[in-house]
């Protein structure tokens, strides 16, 4: 914020994968176990884990992020269908950023941000969930991809 580095007093700002996911119904987030203990936390939505849960929760198949996502892009319809699920997941977990802060750009960098459907299709989902129904907010790659988070901890750890 403002060129530095936001922590706040408990060492989690941007931790926001571990907020409940908003517009979930009920039962939903009984099947989502995440690793910090609680259920139906925005990662077990939004991670290639969660993404693969959500294709077996819709159709019964076990299979990776990379595969679903590459199947969708070839026309695979069920493929596409969890994708698109994955779509408003992702629109309900950004928007909430949003709502909050109002970022003046989104960067995406763990695995899923490979997925290029997601800068194409975003921009379209989050209006419907951000305040006054309007979004503006670029959704950008991280220029390093997925290794993004692993150079920030590099990076952290020199500072
Ligand atoms: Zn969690």
């Amino acid at each position: 914020m403002n060129g530095q580095l936001l922590t706040g007093p408990n060492g989690v700002a941007g931790e926001w994968g571990h907020n409940p996911l908003p517009w979930t119904p009920e039962a939903e987030p009984r099947k989502r176990p995440c690793f910090c203990g609680r259920y139906g936390c925005i990662e077990t939505f939004l991670s290639g884990t969660g993404l693969s849960l959500t294709h077996k929760l819709r159709t019964g198949q076990q299979q990776p992020a990379h595969l679903i996502v590459e199947n969708a892009r070839n026309g695979d319809p069920q493929a596409i269908d969890t994708l698109q699920q994955y779509l408003e997941h992702l629109a309900r977990g950004l928007a909430a950023v949003i709502n909050v802060l109002d970022p003046d750009i989104i960067v995406l960098g763990d695995g899923m941000s490979n997925a290029e459907q997601i800068y194409r299709e975003l921009p379209g989902k989050l209006a419907s969930y951000v305040f006054g129904g309007e979004c503006d907010t670029p959704i950008a790659k991280a220029l390093h991809g997925d290794s993004s988070g692993v150079r920030g901890a590099a990076w952290l750890a020199n500072v």
